[in-house]
């Protein structure tokens, strides 16, 4: 097959065409400041509106629990500082697993230096939150909980329901204001899971537009419209108080659409991408990977498993990025971990915390799909080069094959 093949979409994917349509028709039409009282700001306070509805529709939410922001980094950080602000007279501990993005774990991180006490959660060999470790350091100074709904590097599934019936059981006697706050990022979640963070007892949920085909720089905070977060962002009033800032009308509008497209094609799309993820684990098996993380799919219902869309495999004396730009030689873009940190030497907090040593997490090679724009063409196509690609690689230690 000619041309080019992208397997990286857990790191971003091209802007779906209705979401280019519609951030045109703002742009060029509807591109008035939804603050404003006029006509102008009306029309586009009414498609800012609209969006609000799509995005709670897909979360089983109300509106008014939905506060835009300019991405998941920002929620995440909202949640995490905002989160404990909105606790400072009583909390002392933030919990955060492992395996959380950066955009978590680096706010976590700043609260230690201000002396809030931050326990990092282990996690099974597959990355699943240890639910035992939890239990035990659970106390009524936990201000935040932060827990990822789908890691992006290896596709687990971490089971925040029972995590949310954990706090229920255990604060659910206290007033909301003095419960902790469970903080879950869901950004690799949406088209591949139902996302249901109330049924589940969650407090928080990150979102992200451009992992689903809209624009970069946009995303979203559901906040249980009891749960207390501090602003970050100061200044005109804007989303309720919380996030001050002229709202990026075009990018946020596109947002809703792509998540009500996501959401309604996820019964069709989750069984095929799970087929293409056991097509991939097995070709890459008889190449001699060696998988990262559960073997199985989640079935976009229960949390548990892989999510469909990630694989993540290494290969014996091979480093992730050898492999990463030899498959780029043959037209196939995947990523050696998050693209966030695909730049840095380090191997992956996520693979290392998993139990993998380091050589087989400096191995690593993350490939994932996309439910609307990978073709099933594209995941031969990728396998045969995966094969060429092997072919010409000398591995270390004289583990080749
Ligand atoms: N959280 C996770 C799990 C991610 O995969 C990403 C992606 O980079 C982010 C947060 C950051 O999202 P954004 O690019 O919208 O800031």
């Amino acid at each position: 097959m000619k041309g080019e093949i992208y397997l990286d979409h857990a790191a971003t994917s091209p802007v779906r065409p209705e979401a280019v349509e519609l951030m045109r028709q703002m742009m060029e039409e509807t591109w008035g400041n939804p603050s404003s009282a006029h006509r102008k700001g009306l029309e586009a306070e009414r498609a800012l509106e609209e969006a609000r509805r799509r995005l709670a529709a897909v979360l089983d939410a109300e509106p008014r629990e939905i506060f835009f922001t300019s991405g998941a980094t920002e929620s995440d950080n909202l949640a995490l500082l905002g989160g404990a602000a909105a606790r400072r007279g009583w909390g002392r501990r933030i919990l955060v697993s492992a395996v959380e993005h950066e955009a978590v774990l680096e706010p976590a991180a700043r609260l230690e230096r201000e002396g809030w006490e931050v326990e990092r959660l282990p996690v099974d060999g597959e990355g699943r939150v240890r639910l035992d470790r939890l239990e035990e350091v659970l106390d009524e100074r936990v201000a935040v909980v932060a827990v990822m709904l789908v890691n992006n590097e290896l596709g687990t599934v971490e089971p925040v329901d029972r995590i949310g019936a954990l706090l229920a059981r255990r604060f659910g006697h206290l007033a909301p204001a003095r419960r902790p706050l469970l903080h879950v990022d869901a950004v690799q979640a949406p088209g591949k899971l139902r996302l249901r963070p109330r049924a589940w007892g969650v407090g928080s949920m990150a979102l992200s537009a451009h992992k689903l085909g809209g624009p970069k720089g946009v995303g979203a905070l559901w906040l249980a419209r009891e749960a207390r977060v501090e602003p970050l962002l100061l200044g005109g009033g804007q989303e309720r108080g919380l996030r001050s800032g002229t709202e990026n009308t075009p990018g946020i509008a596109a947002f809703g659409r792509v998540a009500e497209l996501a959401e309604g094609e996820r019964a069709e799309a989750v069984p095929r991408l799970a087929a293409w993820r056991r097509r991939l684990i097995e070709g890459l098996e008889e190449l001699g990977g060696e998988l990262n993380g559960p073997r199985d799919s989640s079935d976009g219902e229960r949390l548990e498993g892989a999510a469909p869309h990630i694989v993540n495999v290494s290969f014996p004396g091979l480093r992730g990025e050898t492999v990463m730009h030899a498959l780029e030689a043959e037209g196939v873009f995947v990523s050696t971990g998050s693209a966030c940190t695909a730049r840095r030497p380090d191997p992956s907090h996520v693979l290392l915390a998993a139990g993998l040593e380091r050589a087989r997490a400096e191995g690593a090679v993350r490939i994932s799909l996309s439910p609307w724009a990978t073709r099933e063409e594209e995941v031969e196509a990728a396998l045969a080069a995966f094969r060429r690609a092997l072919g010409g690689l000398v591995r270390a230690g004289g583990a080749g094959r």
